[in-house]
């Protein structure tokens, strides 16, 4: 399965197919074929010599580089090992009430919580929606203990500190999750907590990619 991080619109598809088949061939030439201004074509331009999908020489034109899209993003992200870029986790105990765990959410900025255990491993995780679902009809939200709506292991998905994001990204893809806790093996059956990767880490390693 490929991360399709970047989709390139309809037009800059038909742009990549003209210059394989016909390239180098100027920004002019491509306007005529596909019968608009090269102004018009300007951005799908930009955008496909950014991504390194076609290169300009001046007075020879845009050439292909070979080098496919999904390629290029998953050699990025391939690039990166997990405990490089993970983030500091926020954190509460089973014990601690819904309505805490709620002020947590806000407090650290984040959208899901994990709970440890006193020794830091890993108990369960708490999202925003499971935090909503158990404020429906619910009116004393300081009596629920956070690990009566937790997700909780064997069930959390996972990831090594030693593996590439681009690993973390296809993980968070498939199991349609917003946040990969970073474990390491603590003792038999306890994973000892290192940190997250989240969508949004995600999203700023890619937004570096222009930087
Ligand atoms: P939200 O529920 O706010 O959309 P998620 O999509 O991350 O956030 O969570 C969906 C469900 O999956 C929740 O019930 C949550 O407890 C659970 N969940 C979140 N992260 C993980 C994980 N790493 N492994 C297993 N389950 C998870």
């Amino acid at each position: 399965m490929e991360v399709a991080v970047i989709d390139l619109s309809e037009r800059q598809k038909e742009i990549l197919e003209i210059v394989k088949a016909l390239g180098p061939i100027s920004g002019e030439e491509i306007a005529a074929r596909l019968n608009v201004s090269r102004a018009a074509l300007r951005p799908c331009l930009a955008v496909l010599t950014m991504s390194g999908l076609l290169a300009a020489r001046p007075r020879v034109g845009y050439y292909f580089t070979g080098k496919e899209k999904h390629n290029l993003l998953a050699d990025y992200l391939e690039r990166f090992k997990v405990s490089e870029i993970k983030a500091v986790p926020a954190v509460v105990r089973e014990e601690t009430p819904v309505s805490e765990a709620i002020v947590t959410l806000f407090v650290e900025d984040v959208g899901t919580l994990f709970v440890v255990s006193e020794e830091g491993c890993l108990q369960g995780v708490v999202s925003r929606k499971d935090l909503l679902k158990a404020a429906i009809g619910t009116t004393d939200l300081t009596k629920i203990p956070v690990t009566v709506i937790m997700t909780r292991m064997p069930n959390i998905v996972t990831i090594d500190p030693e593996a590439s994001m681009l690993e973390a990204a296809r993980k968070i893809v498939e199991y349609q999750i917003d946040a990969l806790p970073v474990v390491k093996e603590h003792s038999k059956g306890k994973l000892k907590l290192l940190g997250k990767v989240t969508k949004t880490t995600l999203v700023r390693l890619l937004a570096e990619i222009s930087s």
